[in-house]
């Protein structure tokens, strides 16, 4: 059995060996028994059904919560040769009965389907005329009533436990904790299944979480390094997200806005292109998660705090499902400890359930002044020992540097006490300080005893002792909604002097990026990159031909491959992983030719007009656009012209006219009869004003439009 799973994952998915668990599930499943598998994001759970499904006689069937997820399973599988389908609500009834007929004849060997259409009774009855290999049900932590994607159609899929008791079912999930397991087994009749629990390290996940000092500025830093990487910035509210993303488009990194304020319609669609594009930097709210299975998204990047250390581990774990590094990095300040206790006490919901929730933030603010290996850290909230340290976080790699901050501390607490736990932190540091100024006065604070006593500390230090009392738990935010602090039990032994208190030193500030290092992905080396990017532009041509996300042609982790080993023959290239047969058969030359090509290969004219596209459509200017590509201005008109006739961009997405200007240059194309006069004739009204590219991309917009 096993030589035989082994064999089809070589040809079908070009992989040399199963990775963790993967082989003992899949002789599990396999030889007809039912398995609960939890593995992290990107371990490789859907091999885990999909080799067993060619392994068994019959229709392997795949329940999946998401559109988009099944489609992009159907789209992978359709690219390696095997035949499957996905049946949904968008599909007419044509089609579906086309899938059905294919059904019958075993011409399919996966059906994806959501749960809803699986229970229907005239589903069941098609599927039990059949033979059934297998249930795969994926994301099974969805019936979980406790957790945050609860799907109330998943508690109807224990009744396949009876209807099809000879067929094996896997579930599947990324979802670490107990108690979502056992609900698994019980709503979803799993009591026989056997238990396959993975570590749930992400090792390729590098960490980093730093004080937030100038937000924008360091995440600029962090950026720098990885130009043309697609990743993922989390922020807290609605405004900051498009706030954020309009900034980093406008400082030439192309980034989209997703929130649950946006209409449908667009969240689609930026969802659609941070999945088939390259290099987009989505900013997001938390409302951006679950069905991104996108595997290179290279980075996760915090600028809000998230609520929990469930949340933080989910979130970042979105980075480097390709197993290939990756980075999930933080900024977090006191600020967003009081923002979040303050939603914390205005929500709904009794006591204990916000004690609940409020333990869970303490705990995050704990990793985020952890001392120790943050990785041991977090998997040990997760009930998972790290034998040694990681060597891959900032703390093992920087190290932490702790002070004895006992005397100051007791200076900030009493600074608090003594100025009646109402003040906020810039004021108490001012206090701390002895500033003189007009709010120290109105309130006669010069004349408290910790006035000015604490002038051997910065500004910047204080703040910083402050927001590590109260992510300690010494001190606490009002609720209130000012941000001011007061003390909390546990800072009574600090203050009577019974323990003493070491705090992380705040690192320097981070370096500088690479001074002289241009734009390059974190993945490749200088040197490589134009290798690298021939590669991706073939891929990305594949792509489009096919109308697959890039990925689905080969994951990044192949390319890279492709680039390092430099396969010069056929025979070479089926030895690289991820090259099946029917991959090496379509795609194999391709990759050959333009690796021979080597460096030389060219940016086409295509791939530039490709990437314009994007920017324009991230909202950068025409001036910015052509600094990214390193081009004149003119040329980045001219092909914005192009692009608008050919109805790839808008107008607006191209050009940001004052309203009043467009129109009038508007009127002027429209003012004769027939034909649009051409620029020349329009461009004397305009001498001085608008520069004669810009008439060109307006005249251009006209004539998409009336050729509608
Ligand atoms: P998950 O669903 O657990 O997040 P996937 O099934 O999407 O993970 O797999 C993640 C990536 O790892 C995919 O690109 C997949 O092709 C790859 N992969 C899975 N198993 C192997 C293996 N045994 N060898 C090499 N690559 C693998
Ligand atoms: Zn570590």
């Amino acid at each position: 059995m096993l030589d035989q799973a082994q064999r089809i994952l070589k040809d079908v998915f070009g992989y040399d060996a199963f990775r963790g668990n993967q082989a003992a599930i899949i002789e599990r499943v396999a030889r007809g028994g039912d398995a609960l598998v939890l593995m992290p994001t990107g371990g490789g759970k859907s091999l885990c059904y999909q080799v067993p499904a060619l392994l068994r006689d019959g229709l392997a069937v795949v329940v999946s919560p998401l559109i988009a997820l099944m489609e992009d399973q159907v789209a992978t599988l359709d690219e390696l040769g095997v035949p499957a389908v996905a049946l949904n609500s968008m599909l007419e009834a044509d089609a579906q009965r086309d899938i059905a007929e294919r059904i019958r004849r075993n011409e399919i060997k996966l059906l994806y389907l959501a749960p809803e259409r699986l229970v229907q009774p005239r589903m069941l009855a098609f599927l039990q005329r059949l033979n059934i290999a297998l249930f795969a049900i994926d994301e099974a932590h969805c019936v979980s009533q406790w957790g945050h994607d609860f799907r109330p159609e998943y508690l109807q899929l224990g009744q396949l436990a009876e209807l099809f008791p000879e067929v094996p079912r896997i579930a599947l999930t990324a979802t670490a904790d107990k108690r979502t397991r056992e609900e698994i087994v019980r709503r979803l009749h799993l009591q026989d299944a056997e238990r396959f629990l993975s570590s749930f390290d992400r090792p390729n996940i590098f960490y980093r979480i730093l004080p937030k000092d100038q937000p924008r500025k360091q995440l600029m830093g962090f950026l720098a390094e990885r130009r043309g990487d697609a990743g993922i910035v989390y922020c807290l509210s609605r405004k900051k997200v498009e706030e954020v993303a309009e900034f980093l488009s406008a400082q030439g990194f192309p980034a989209l806005p997703y929130h649950a304020g946006l209409p449908n319609e667009l969240r689609a669609y930026h969802q659609k292109r941070f999945l088939n594009e390259e290099g987009l930097i989505m900013v997001a709210t938390i409302a951006f998660g679950m069905g991104i299975d996108k595997p290179n998204v290279r980075f996760v990047a915090h600028l809000d705090l998230p609520k929990s250390l469930e949340a933080y581990y989910q979130e970042t774990g979105r980075a480097g499902r390709d197993g290939l590094p990756a980075d999930a990095w933080m900024a977090y300040g006191l600020q967003d400890v009081v923002f979040l206790k303050q939603m914390l006490a205005n929500s709904e919901g009794d006591e204990q359930h916000k004690r609940v929730e409020l333990h869970k933030l303490d705990a995050m603010l704990a990793l985020c002044e952890e001392t120790r290996c943050r990785r041991q850290a977090l998997l040990a909230y997760f009930d998972e020992v790290l034998a040694e340290p990681c060597g891959h976080c900032d703390n093992c790699v920087d190290g932490v540097q702790t002070w004895d901050a006992t005397e100051p501390a007791r200076q900030a607490l009493s600074a608090i006490y003594r100025s009646g736990q109402r003040y906020g932190v810039g004021h108490l540091v001012d206090i701390l300080l002895g500033k003189d100024n007009e709010k120290i006065r109105s309130f006669g604070h010069q004349q408290l005893s910790v006035f000015g006593v604490g002038k051997t500390l910065s500004e910047g230090e204080w703040r910083t002792l402050f927001r590590q009392l109260v992510a300690r738990g010494l001190a606490d935010v009002d609720l209130e909604g000012y941000g001011g602090l007061r003390l909390s039990e546990s800072c009574r032994p600090l203050l009577r002097g019974e323990v003493r208190l070491e705090l992380r030193r705040e690192p320097a500030a981070s370096k500088a990026p690479r001074s002289g290092a241009s734009p390059a992905s974190s993945l490749v080396r200088q040197e490589e990159r134009e290798t690298w990017e021939a590669l991706r532009s073939l891929r990305r041509k594949l792509a489009e031909e096919h109308g697959v996300p890039p990925y689905v042609i080969f994951p990044d982790a192949t390319l890279l491959e492709m680039l390092r080993s430099g396969p010069r023959t056929l025979a070479d290239m089926a030895g690289v992983s991820g090259v099946g047969a029917r991959k090496l058969e379509r795609y194999g030359q391709a990759f050959l030719d333009v690796l021979q090509g080597g460096a030389k290969v060219e940016r086409s004219a295509g791939d530039l007009r490709h990437e314009l596209i994007s920017l324009a459509r991230s909202g950068m200017t025409p001036t910015q656009i052509a600094r990214q590509l390193d081009c004149t201005e003119k040329n980045v008109y001219a092909m914005l012209a192009e692009a608008i006739s050919a109805q790839q961009l808008s107008l607006e997405q191209a050009l940001d006219l004052p309203e009043a200007l467009l129109e009038e240059i508007q009127a002027a194309f429209l003012d004769g009869e027939g034909e649009l006069p051409g620029v020349a004739e329009v461009a004397p009204l305009f001498t001085g004003r608008v520069p004669d590219a810009v008439l060109y991309c307006v005249r251009a917009a006209l004539q998409a439009e009336f050729e509608l």
